[in-house]
């Protein structure tokens, strides 16, 4: 059986899947006692893609609870952008401890961009942008 898994996106719904089938309309009620809620519909359900979600701010509800009733969950957990200058990806890459910008050396002198380039021009020339990559833990 797949862990039970909750996704946290920024700005998004938290979707929570592989829960266990316990019967019809069950897992609404499972997890609307989790979040506490006071009416329908805080608990929605995508039939196609098999996903619960909740809002965003009730993620450590449905942790916290998905983990007491299914003694552990998976967590993937995405975070923001990162970002890296064009001086910083045509540097030389064995100075890549002297880069000052947000990528913090890790694409220092690989000579290629992230995947979206967002500007070129200007004064300090191109900036490209990637999501970075999601972490991914277990609870407890
Ligand atoms: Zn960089």
């Amino acid at each position: 059986m797949d862990d039970v898994t909750v996704t946290i996106r920024p700005d998004r719904r938290t979707e929570i899947r592989n829960m266990p089938f316990e019967g019809k309309g069950v897992g609404y009620k499972i997890l609307e006692s989790m979040i506490g809620a006071s009416r329908r519909g805080q608990v929605e359900y995508d039939l196609s893609t098999r996903t619960w979600s909740v809002s965003r701010s009730h993620s450590n509800a449905v942790i916290l609870g998905l983990a007491d009733r299914y003694d552990r969950v998976k967590v993937i957990q995405h975070g923001g952008v990162e970002k890296c200058v064009e001086a910083c990806w045509k540097g030389n890459p064995e100075t890549a401890w002297e880069c000052k910008c947000s990528c913090a050396g890790r694409n220092h002198g690989s000579g290629s961009p992230y995947k979206v380039t967002v500007s070129d021009g200007g004064v300090g020339g191109a900036l490209s942008v990637q999501a970075s990559a999601p972490r991914e833990f277990y609870v407890p």
